[in-house]
C-alpha cells in the first residue's frame, strides 16, 4: 500500500523521496497548476516562495549544522540546493528555478512516486503526511480544524524576537516576576526615562517590512505590534508590556521609569522571550532598535520578531515524536504547519515525517533523532508542552545540553549522533 502526502514544497518532497529510497510507494497530491497559493508562482515542487538562500552554511552557525546533518542523510532538498547553489558568501544559495526545477525531475521521475496534480479538500484514508505549509488552501484547512479541533490550528503568528541567554547584560537587568521577587522566570530590564525617551523615537522612526496583501493579518488587540502600540502615544507602552510597576530593583534601582520583561523559553535559560514584543519591524532594525535597552546591548537575536500569515498546528497537544497524531497514528504532519520555521526546517520534519510515516507502514520501529542533533530538538520543541506555542526556527539554544562555551563540542556531538542515527535507520529499514 502507498504512503499518501499532500503538499509538494519542501517537506512533502522530502518525505516522497525518503519513503521512495526506502522502498515505499507514494502518491503525492499537490495542488498547483490547478489551484495556487498567494505566495507560490510555478507549478515546481520544492518552490522556494521568497529568498533563494538556505541561510548559513557554516557548522558554527545552527543553519549550517542543521542543513550538514541533513546531507549526512542523504536529504534530497540539501543535495539538490548543493548541486545548484550559486555564489552566496557563507550563504548556501541557489538559483530558485533550477533548484525547484531539479527536484521536481528527480521526484516526478521516481517510479515509486505518483504525482497528482490535485488539491485535497478531505484527510484520505490510509497512511497520510500533510506537509500543505502556512498557506494550506481553505478546504483543507477546514478539514484540519474539524479532525484537529479549532483551538488547536492557527491562522497567523505574532512572534516575538528570542534573545540568547549568554548575550544578556546581567548586570544591567534583575529577575523577578510583577509583585514577586523570588522568581526568576523573568528577567527584567529597566530603563530611565531619558534612555525610554531615546529608545521611543527609535522605534517609531524605524523600518518596518513591506507587506503583502495577503500577508495584512488581522491585528488583535492582545498581540499589536510593538511600533503600532508605540504610534498611539508615548506613554502607551508604560501601561503595556513596559509597564515598570510591581518590578521593584532589588539591586537598589529603586522603581524603574520602564521595564521590558524577559521569559525564559526553555529550562536551560539558554533563551529568552521578549514578552509582548510582536513586531513588523526589519530584522536589522530589530536589533538597532532593541540593543538600545541597556541590558540588551550585545544581544544575540535566535529569532526574529515576526507577525505573519500562517497555518500551523498546536504540535505539542496533537503530534508525538514521530510526527504522528497522538490520536491516530496513520495521520502524520510535516512542514512549516507543524509550527517550525523556515525552509531547511520544514525539510528536516518532511525527512522524519517520511521516515517515520514508512515504518509505520512496514511495521518496523521508528525512533526519532536524539535531542542533541538540530534535528531531534525541532522535534523535542514541537512536541513539548508551553503556555504560548508559537513557531520556531532552528537555533543553538534548542539543542539539548548546549553550553555555548563548549560550542565545538556541541557541533561534533551533534554530528556523530546523527551519524548514529542514520546507520541505525538504514540497519532498521534494510531489513524485514
Ligand atoms: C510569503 C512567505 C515567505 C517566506 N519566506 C521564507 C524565506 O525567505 N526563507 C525561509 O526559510 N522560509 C520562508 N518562509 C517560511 C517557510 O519556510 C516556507 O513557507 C516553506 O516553503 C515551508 O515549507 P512547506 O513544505 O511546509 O510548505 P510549502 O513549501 O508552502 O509547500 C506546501 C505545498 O502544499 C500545497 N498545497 C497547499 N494546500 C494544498 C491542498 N489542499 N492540496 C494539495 N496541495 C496543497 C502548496 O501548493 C505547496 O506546494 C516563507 C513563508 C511565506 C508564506
Amino acid at each position: 500500500m502507498e504512503i499518501k502526502i499532500i503538499g509538494g514544497g519542501l517537506a512533502g518532497a522530502e518525505a516522497a523521496y525518503q519513503i521512495a529510497h526506502r522502498g515505499g510507494d507514494v502518491v503525492l497530491y499537490e495542488m498547483r497548476p490547478s489551484a495556487f497559493t498567494p505566495a507560490h508562482k510555478t507549478s515546481y515542487l520544492s518552490e522556494l516562495v521568497c529568498s533563494n538562500s538556505l541561510k548559513s552554511k557554516e557548522l558554527t552557525n545552527a543553519h549550517g549544522l542543521l542543513k550538514e546533518e541533513l546531507r549526512r542523510l542523504d536529504s534530497i532538498v540539501i543535495g539538490v540546493a548543493d548541486e545548484t547553489s550559486i555564489p552566496g558568501g557563507k550563504a548556501l544559495v541557489v538559483d530558485r528555478e533550477v533548484f525547484a526545477g531539479r527536484i521536481t525531475r528527480e521526484i516526478e521521475s521516481n517510479p515509486r512516486i505518483t504525482v497528482l496534480r490535485k488539491e485535497m479538500l478531505d484527510i484520505p484514508k490510509g497512511v497520510v503526511i500533510i506537509a500543505t505549509g502556512p498557506l494550506t488552501s481553505n478546504g483543507l484547512t477546514e478539514s484540519i480544524k474539524t479532525r484537529t479541533g479549532v483551538h488547536n490550528l492557527y491562522f497567523f503568528d505574532a512572534i516575538s524576537p528570542i534573545i540568547d541567554g549568554d548575550s544578556i547584560g546581567m548586570d544591567k537587568a534583575f529577575f523577578g516576576s510583577r509583585y514577586l521577587k523570588d522568581d526568576n522566570d523573568y528577567l527584567n530590564c529597566p530603563l530611565t526615562q531619558e534612555e525610554y525617551d531615546t529608545f521611543y523615537e527609535a522605534l517609531t522612526h524605524a523600518g518596518r517590512v513591506d507587506l503583502k496583501d495577503f500577508e495584512d493579518v488581522p491585528y488583535f488587540e492582545g498581540c499589536l505590534p510593538i511600533e503600532v502600540m508605540a504610534e498611539r502615544g508615548k506613554k502607551t507602552l508604560l501601561y503595556g508590556p513596559m509597564k515598570p510597576v510591581g518590578l521593584n530593583d532589588q539591586r537598589g534601582g529603586g522603581n524603574p521609569y520602564a521595564v521590558i520583561q524577559l521569559r525564559r523559553e526553555n529550562e536551560e535559560g539558554s533563551m529568552y522571550n521578549m514578552v509582548g514584543f510582536q513586531t513588523k519591524l526589519k530584522y536589522q532594525e530589530q536589533e538597532r532598535v532593541f540593543r538600545l535597552i541597556p541590558a540588551l546591548r550585545n544581544a544575540v537575536f535566535l529569532r526574529y520578531g515576526s507577525i505573519h500569515r500562517n497555518t500551523y498546528i498546536n504540535a505539542p497537544e496533537l503530534l508525538n515524536e514521530k510526527l504522528q497524531l497522538k490520536d491516530d497514528e496513520r495521520v502524520l504532519f510535516a512542514g512549516q504547519i507543524t509550527g517550525v520555521e523556515g525552509y531547511v526546517e520544514s525539510a528536516a520534519t518532511g525527512l522524519v515525517a517520511g521516515l517515520s510515516a514508512h515504518a509505520a507502514l512496514t511495521g518496523r520501529p521508528f525512533v526519532p533523532p536524539p535531542d542533541d542533533t538540530c534535528i531531534g530538538s525541532l522535534l523535542r520543541y514541537l512536541t513539548t508542552k508551553t503556555a504560548n506555542f508559537q513557531p520556531m526556527n532552528i537555533n543553538f539554544g534548542l539543542l539539548k545540553g548546549y553550553n555555548k562555551k563548549h560550542k565545538e563540542k556541541a557541533i561534533a556531538r551533534a554530528l556523530e549522533s546523527i551519524e548514529k542515527w542514520g546507520e541505525a535507520v538504514n540497519q532498521l529499514m534494510a531489513h524485514s
